[in-house]
């Protein structure tokens, strides 16, 4: 959300539209640009290196970028020199086409260009103190010009029946949200602010379609859309409210409401306000799928212009299963509908990976948990520089910091967004030049990169679902535990969960699941029968998908035990050749009454840097030995190492090779590296492969084939050391 950016001060200004053309940049533009330079890139995690400047090519080349975040749209322009809204064809269509022409130059140089735009309403209130209110908000002057709108209509529609100043989100109580952003150097004065439209209301979406109609017209290969949330606390508008009575009505079961709610019609409903409310569940699950519709529906409209346009939203903050209680940001569902993730996970100095008083503080976590919800599509890890907009003490310290971002983003399938060349003021140079590093050895392995995928035979299981029932569940907490204990692992989401994708996985980590549907613990005791292994931790399957309780828990048969009788300590037990460990689990409290916020638990210091309130602290120290145990000797890779060290595996299929990146994060925020020594690897030779060779290389060391002992299944690994970020490649026969 925090943007600064000179072209969007030029669109408030231009502000406005146009009349019926036609669209000249649209079929024509993908076609054109694409001729004008080398073939862009696949759009590919591993073709991924984002650098963000208006116009210097010479900079982004540098930099090695295949990415630049540039523009947006042009919406209802006005003539710079008369400040008359522009409404002959031929001067706007001037606009588009330099809008066109600058995307162009980036083409030319193998780049895509990916424009910005918001849900954001932006306007004006008197002074910095007042609230704004929606009449404030800019775009009413545009819309309550006759005529104007009509000129326009090819890209937004007729005029709709309802203007700007009804369009924002605004809360039960008719509070609106809003905010006002200040470059983090900037004094807190001025009136400008931001509303946010809402996706409920039938004018504001058709005049989103126009907006993003207008970026693909104008020749962009995608779009990021800021602001994508349901506002905490909001929208109880009244095409809110009438769109969840339909989504009660086409979307949940009728007798699952009857049975649980008493209710037989919907149509008269109102929303619940917080969570001792009826229908609190549905209220949320609702928002969530709302949004996500909101973007199928404005990517649908883009790609009419171009075919291949690229679309994501802003999947916000660190707390991830929070967000989708809080703020309708449900990764899973925008999993199937952005075809890319923006995320913004690093929120000021307590998410900048190193290490701190012999504390880890790591994002690898939520970042593996991303790349599952984003079907292992990019995900673009939000950063400006790392710390910002609070100042590292030390500047040369940004060097290696930014190298240690990168590494952690790319070591978990996410890149990095946006290393800019300024913002307001210029970036620090340490920035770039940490950046250039790092990135010319992405760009070196950028053939084996593209199309790796995380893989490992430890699954953690993650479920948002559990989130809407007002139960949290520890996905990213246990990630960091396994992690730590140098366990080989990946996420899989609820989304996914089938036959297909169990049978990639030795052990399935449930880390505390209490709502699973009847199909889930089915496939669960098939797996185990069939010879897997399952990690339990708390009353998982105690509910039903819906949260209703059961009488017992689902699992109880392979766990051995009834819900009475749930014992207290780790209990291990073997079915065949299948294995089944239960760790007991006293699960924090979530708290009733107000959710204007969230009354779950946030993970971030869990995740973050491994600290545990000590009603968990036990469960969460029993975990990784559980997890080998249920492994049965089987895991796919193992390391042993200081616990500043973290690795994960990918599998890149077609190239016949699996790649072993290795991030170290003992650094100071002095930006002092202790080299990572005595790492070793314990890697399981896929069944049917056979090693040909190992490299090892990094951004400071040529690559280079590096020796290995086989013993039986298994090769082990001694790794050279390495300062920042390693990556080691395996080729198979
Ligand atoms: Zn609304």
């Amino acid at each position: 959300m925090i943007q600064f950016n000179k072209s969007r001060i030029l669109y408030l200004f231009l502000f406005v539209l146009l009349s019926g053309l036609p669209i000249p940049g649209a079929a024509q533009s993908s076609e054109n640009s694409s001729n004008t330079g080398p073939a862009l890139g696949p759009w590919d995690w591993g073709h991924i290196r984002i650098v963000r400047s208006n116009d210097n090519i010479e900079f982004l080349n540098r930099l090695h970028a295949t990415v630049n975040q540039n523009g947006g749209p042009i919406i209802f322009p006005k003539n710079r020199e008369t400040g008359q809204y522009i409404t002959d064809a031929e001067e706007f269509n001037q606009l588009l086409t330099a809008a066109r022409e600058k995307v162009a130059r980036f083409h030319a140089e193998g780049m895509y260009v990916i424009a910005y735009t918001t849900m954001a309403l932006a306007g004006e209130s008197p002074t910095y103190e007042d609230r704004p209110k929606p009449e404030e908000i800019s775009l009413n002057e545009a819309f309550n010009t006759p005529g104007l709108w009509e000129t326009y209509q090819e890209y937004f529609g007729p005029k709709p029946a309802e203007g700007p100043n009804k369009w924002a989100r605004h809360t039960h109580d008719m509070r609106y949200s809003s905010y006002r952003f200040r470059h983090p150097n900037a004094p807190r004065t001025g009136g400008r602010f931001e509303m946010f439209g809402c996706h409920d209301n039938p004018s504001y979406v058709q005049y989103f379609k126009g907006v993003i109609k207008l970026i693909a017209a104008g020749g962009h290969d995608g779009a990021y859309i800021d602001w994508t949330k349901v506002h905490g606390g909001t929208c109880y508008c009244e095409h809110s409210k009438k769109a969840f009575r339909k989504y009660l009505q086409d979307k949940v079961p009728a007798d699952y409401l009857r049975e649980r709610y008493g209710l037989s019609d919907v149509s008269q409903v109102e929303p619940p306000i917080d969570n001792t409310m009826a229908l609190w569940r549905e209220w949320l699950q609702f928002r969530s799928w709302s949004l996500t519709d909101y973007q199928r529906q404005i990517r649908e409209e883009a790609r009419k212009i171009n075919p291949n346009f690229l679309l994501s939203g802003n999947i916000n903050g660190g707390a991830y299963g929070n967000m989708a209680y809080r703020n309708g940001d449900d990764m899973e569902l925008m999993g199937t509908v952005e075809d890319f993730f923006y995320s913004e996970i690093q929120s000021g100095l307590r998410s900048v990976p190193r290490t701190e008083n012999g504390t880890k503080i790591s994002n690898s976590g939520p970042l593996k948990f991303l790349a599952a919800a984003a079907k292992q599509k990019p995900v673009w890890m939000y950063c400006i520089q790392p710390s910002h907009p609070k100042p590292i003490p030390n500047e040369k310290a940004l060097f290696n910091l930014i190298k240690l971002n990168i590494g952690e983003a790319f070591a978990n399938h996410n890149t990095f967004s946006v290393v800019r060349e300024r913002f307001g003021d210029p970036i620090s140079p340490f920035v770039h030049n940490g950046a250039e590093q790092i990135y010319a050895f992405f760009k070196e392995n950028e053939p084996n990169l593209i199309g790796a995928k995380l893989s490992a035979n430890v699954g953690i299981f993650c479920s948002l679902n559990q989130f809407y029932s007002d139960e949290f569940s520890y996905f990213n907490p246990a990630s960091r535990v396994l992690s730590d204990n140098g366990i080989a692992h990946v996420m899989t989401v609820e989304r996914d969960f089938t036959v297909e994708e169990l049978n990639k996985y030795e052990v399935i980590v449930l880390p505390y699941v209490p709502l699973m549907s009847d199909f889930q613990i089915d496939e669960l005791k098939k797996f185990v029968q069939n010879g897997g292994g399952l990690v339990v931790m708390g009353l998982s399957s105690l509910k039903d998908e819906y949260g209703r309780r059961r009488g017992n828990l689902g699992l109880s048969e392979i766990l051995g035990f009834d819900l009475q009788n749930t014992p207290i300590t780790m209990t291990q037990k073997e079915i065949g050749s299948g294995r089944v460990v239960f760790i007991p689990f006293n699960v924090l409290p979530i708290g009733k009454g107000d959710t204007r916020r969230s009354p779950l638990p946030n993970d971030q210091m869990m995740y973050g840097q491994g600290k545990f309130p000590e009603r968990i602290k036990d469960a969460f120290e029993t975990l990784p030995k559980a997890v080998e145990w249920a492994a049965n000797d089987r895991l796919s890779a193992k390391m042993s190492a200081p616990y500043t060290v973290e690795f994960t595996t990918m599998e890149q299929k077609e190239k016949n090779l699996q790649l072993i990146h290795l991030v170290n994060y003992n650094m100071n925020l002095d930006g002092e590296v202790t080299p990572a020594r005595r790492v070793r690897i314990r890697f399981r030779v896929p069944k049917g492969k056979e090693v040909s060779k190992l490299t090892f290389g990094s951004p400071l060391t040529d690559t280079a084939e590096i020796s290995y002992k086989t013993k039986g299944q298994y090769i082990e690994i001694k790794i050279p050391s390495f300062e920042v970020y390693g990556l080691a490649t395996v080729y198979f026969k």
